[in-house]
């Protein structure tokens, strides 16, 4: 016997439209690429979300066209995502910092015919254009003194564009299994792959990572996603803050830890998002300022291994740094790392170690780690292999690329995710290592994490990296690469010495190498491939 309930679409609209109803006076604020804030409620982004989807078809825009976008995070981008997929097309969001050849790559493949460019990235544009489709359209974001020469038909700015209509449209309903948006990832080997969303997979994603143990967003919120509209979709909090009625804060393109602190404290910021990289600038800009924040009371990091010591610094600020891990094909979050009632008695360094891992799966993740044969192996803390995901969020395959999807994604729908990574009896998982970059020494593992984090906790670094040099009697030996804190000079034998507390000697780093920099992907995350190059052949 079937259930009675109204199967009504999960449609983003629909996020918009409660948004602009029963939280109509709450601001969305951004910081603009021109520089001034702009600031304005939900119920004034759904009606100018209405006029651009009435401009979007009147360009013609279709069901099922991919619209791309190349924008920091503003309001303007906000309603691109609205409109796009609320008429029923694809949100293509563009990560400027990628590669050009990505670029050219990603736009082709995608077949965007449509670009939104902020001004910032129009001479990205017209450097590329020579090999984006000679029919591609682009609208500048910003204002423009004169139609930019960039080799593409340029047409009349977002605003001119959306002057011209008016706001008599009503959202259509269709499929929830509609495309909606489309975001590939920052591939450091072959091609960049496309995740393709759909409105239900979007709504559900928004309704999970809103729960208190996720990301935990209320009408009580200030909200920020420091982490790019054009990084998987800023995370979902573009759609889950509208949902629950929070505050929205869009940061723009300046991201250093003074312009933030700026912003938090402006707008009463109480809840922000980002990598880890941002939380080290912005970190290390508290500390020299000795700034104190007034409303900030949590961040989620994710994209890469949180190290305790950074939850710890900021703990002792009185803000609650929760780690989150996620993917491009998973929407993006899969786990976060929130505590137990259990846990409550355990002291500060136990709790940290809970705190270091990756998290808890949100309930709709499957998740579980198999051996090299496949084998499900058990969820005791200790037994390591690779991470497979599944569920409602996740992709089941690659948009238009059949090898890539046959790769990684088993005739089940178990999703390999190319993490390696232990389960324990209480269901937190643990990134040792992405597969292609683990440490293997005498036929035993080092996790590149663990030293990574233990480096990171020494006073004289900021930023460390551990990588495999090859070694002729062990196979491999780890090479640890750090950069120092300001007016530090990290030395090689106090490192070990710091090292040799929390590691056995076979797993110290063999070497130590001072950089001023190190290499990060257009998604913030330390380039090991890079590093590799540069010093895997010791
Ligand atoms: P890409 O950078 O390849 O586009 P994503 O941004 O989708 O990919 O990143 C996904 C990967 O980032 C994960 O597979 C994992 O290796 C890493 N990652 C994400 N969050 C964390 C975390 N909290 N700790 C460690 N690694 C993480």
């Amino acid at each position: 016997m079937l259930g009675l309930m109204a199967e009504r679409p999960l449609l983003i609209s629909s996020i918009l439209t409660h948004a602009a109803r029963f939280h109509g006076d709450t601001e969305i604020v951004s910081r603009s690429v021109e520089g001034p804030i702009h600031r304005y409620t939900y119920r004034d982004a759904e009606r100018r979300a209405r006029r651009l989807a009435k401009a979007l078809i009147r360009l013609g825009v279709a069901p099922g066209d991919r619209v791309a976008t190349l924008a920091w995070s503003t309001h303007r981008h906000f309603e691109l995502y609205y409109a796009i997929a609320g008429i029923g097309a694809v949100c293509h969001t563009i990560n400027p910092r990628l590669f050009d050849d990505q670029i050219v790559y990603i736009v082709n493949h995608a077949a965007d015919r449509l670009l939104f460019v902020d001004t910032t990235f129009l001479p990205l544009v017209a450097r590329l254009a020579p090999r984006l489709p000679s029919d591609c359209r682009i609208v500048p974001l910003g204002p423009c003194e004169a139609p930019p020469a960039i080799g593409l038909p340029v047409l009349p700015v977002y605003e001119a564009l959306l002057a011209a209509e008016d706001e008599d449209f009503a959202w259509p309903e269709f499929d929830e299994r509609t495309a909606a948006a489309l975001c590939y990832t920052s591939g450091t080997t072959g091609h960049p792959k496309g995740a393709l969303y759909s409105h239900r997979s979007t709504v559900l994603h928004a309704y999970a990572i809103s729960l208190p143990d996720a990301i935990a967003i209320s009408a009580r919120d200030v909200v920020c996603p420091v982490v790019p509209l054009f990084h998987v979709c800023g995370w979902g909090v573009p759609f889950a803050a509208p949902m629950n009625g929070a505050k929205l804060v869009l940061p723009g393109p300046r991201l250093d830890g003074e312009s933030l602190y700026q912003l938090f404290e402006a707008e009463e910021v109480t809840y922000a998002l980002g990598v880890p990289t941002i939380w080290l600038g912005f970190e290390a800009y508290l500390d020299a300022s000795g700034a104190r924040c007034s409303s900030l009371r949590r961040l989620l990091s994710g994209g890469s291994a949180v190290p305790p010591s950074m939850v710890a610094a900021f703990a002792r600020r009185g803000i609650e740094l929760r780690q989150g891990w996620g993917m491009t094909e998973m929407s993006p979050l899969g786990t976060a790392a929130a505590l137990k009632r259990k846990h409550a008695a355990l002291g500060a360094d136990a709790l940290l170690a809970i705190q270091a891992k990756q998290g808890r799966p949100v309930f709709g993740v499957e998740m579980k780690i198999v051996d090299d044969e496949g084998r499900t192996l058990p969820d005791d803390g200790k037994s390591m292999g690779e991470l497979l995901v599944r569920g409602p969020w996740i992709i089941s395959a690659y948009f238009a690329d059949e090898a890539a999807s046959a790769a990684a994604i088993e005739p089940d729908g178990w999703f390999h995710t190319g993490d390696m990574a232990t389960i324990d009896g209480d269901g937190y998982m643990q990134i040792t290592d992405r597969r292609k970059d683990v440490i293997k020494s005498g036929g035993e593992w080092i996790s590149s994490i663990d030293l990574e984090n233990a480096a990171v906790a020494h006073q004289d670094v900021a930023e460390a990296a551990v990588i495999a040099v090859p070694d002729p009697r062990w196979g491999e030996r780890p090479l640890l690469i750090v950069t120092a804190r300001d007016g530090r000079q990290p030395e090689r034998a106090a490192l070990i010495e710091h090292l040799a507390t929390q590691f056995p000697k076979w797993m110290l780093p063999d070497d130590v190498v001072v950089v001023d920099e190190l290499p990060h992907t257009a998604t913030g995350k330390v380039m090991k491939t890079r590093l590799r190059e540069l010093y895997g052949r010791r």
